[in-house]
């Protein structure tokens, strides 16, 4: 839509488009709004649209992936998690224990992120694991404390849901669904991510393309959820120096082809403690729109991912660093949630 095209004009071109049987989607951007277009089996004539009051202009998106292209909306997406900004030139941290664990344990975590100046809480409660035999997570219990402590400490808090049934749990305690890497690829889980009204952190696949990436992230716009926020969190290769080869170049890919703020992990991303912050200050340098970074006040006796999650103090000089970095590649430390300033 044109730069002062009016929100009477967007409905009206919304109406026109579903009056003919397909899907509208009015995406807001920081300068116009874009209408992407859905639910056509091929080519739409241009003509259709381009004369309605308020169009700018009509573009054919080349791509399979279409509502996360920038062909339809060339803006960057702002995603806002309870109050914290993520994209735009706002750099958010996200840290936190890999598990919630108890109660001392997530505040003891929740103290030191928010002491550091990171913007948003992590803990699983309900845990992807390799073995069955391995803590799974705390499930309900554990969401509680996370809301709890996130309330505590004047952190919007982020957890995953590895089905459909945790996914209303998440919804409910959390500000924000994560979507591991495992389940990158769960269509109906994505779908219904899609029919959330909550925003979604959604992590690269362990063998995902870029491509599998974004259209992945498609399946929750195309439900009518457009607060998405996309997390590269290295991928599998022959290297056994490090758990998964972090690949920084995704971030540069996906910001050429995708609106959508794109959020690096170095602690799932490197597996190993000692590279978590020099790969962070990387994902920095190379211009993501924000880290997600494990962190534990006693990382040897986690019940998950000891060997890679962060001591307090490591987090603390990351985010001292960080105002060194982001400058260069126009970014700025995202503002706390409103609130945080006035609890402990
Ligand atoms: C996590 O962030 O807790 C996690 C399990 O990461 P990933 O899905 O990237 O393996
Ligand atoms: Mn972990």
């Amino acid at each position: 839509m044109a730069l002062g095209a009016t929100s009477e004009q967007v409905a009206q071109v919304t109406a026109h488009i579903e009056a003919l049987g397909l899907k509208a989607h009015p995406i807001p951007g920081a300068q116009r709004v874009a209408i992407g277009i859905t639910g056509n089996p091929g080519a739409l004539e241009p003509a259709l649209f381009e004369s309605l009051p308020g169009v700018l202009e009509v573009i054919p998106v080349s791509h399979p992936y279409k509502l996360v292209s920038r062909e339809v909306k060339p803006d960057v997406t702002v995603v806002t998690v309870g109050g914290v900004r993520i994209g735009g030139g706002h750099f958010a941290v996200i840290a936190g224990p890999c598990s919630v664990e108890n109660a001392d344990q997530t505040l003891s975590a929740a103290r030191s992120v928010r002491a550091a100046g990171a913007h948003i809480l992590r803990g699983g409660a309900f845990k992807p694991r390799t073995s069955p035999y391995s803590f799974q997570g705390l499930g309900k219990p554990g969401l509680e404390i996370l809301r709890d402590v996130g309330r505590q400490t004047g952190l919007p808090v982020v957890s995953e849901a590895l089905d459909e049934e945790s996914l209303d749990l998440v919804v409910e305690y959390c500000d924000m669904i994560q979507i591991g890497a495992r389940n990158m690829q769960n269509f109906s889980l994505l779908r219904t991510c899609g029919r959330a009204r909550k925003p979604v952190l959604l992590k690269r696949g362990m063998a995902a393309t870029i491509e599998e990436l974004l259209m992945a992230a498609e399946y929750v716009l195309s439900e009518g959820n457009y607060e998405v926020v996309l997390c590269e969190r290295g991928i599998r290769t022959f290297a056994d120096h490090t758990r998964n080869t972090l690949d920084l170049a995704a971030v540069v890919a996906v910001q050429r082809l995708s609106h959508l703020p794109i959020i690096v992990d170095p602690s799932h991303g490197t597996g190993k403690r000692h590279k978590v912050i020099p790969m962070g200050r990387a994902a920095a340098a190379v211009g993501a729109d924000g880290l997600m970074i494990e962190v534990h006040h006693d990382p040897a006796r986690a019940l998950s991912d000891a060997a890679q999650q962060v001591m307090p103090e490591e987090l603390a000089q990351l985010m001292q660093q960080l105002p060194v970095l982001l400058p260069l590649t126009g970014r700025h430390l995202s503002a706390h949630a409103v609130g945080q300033e006035r609890q402990v």
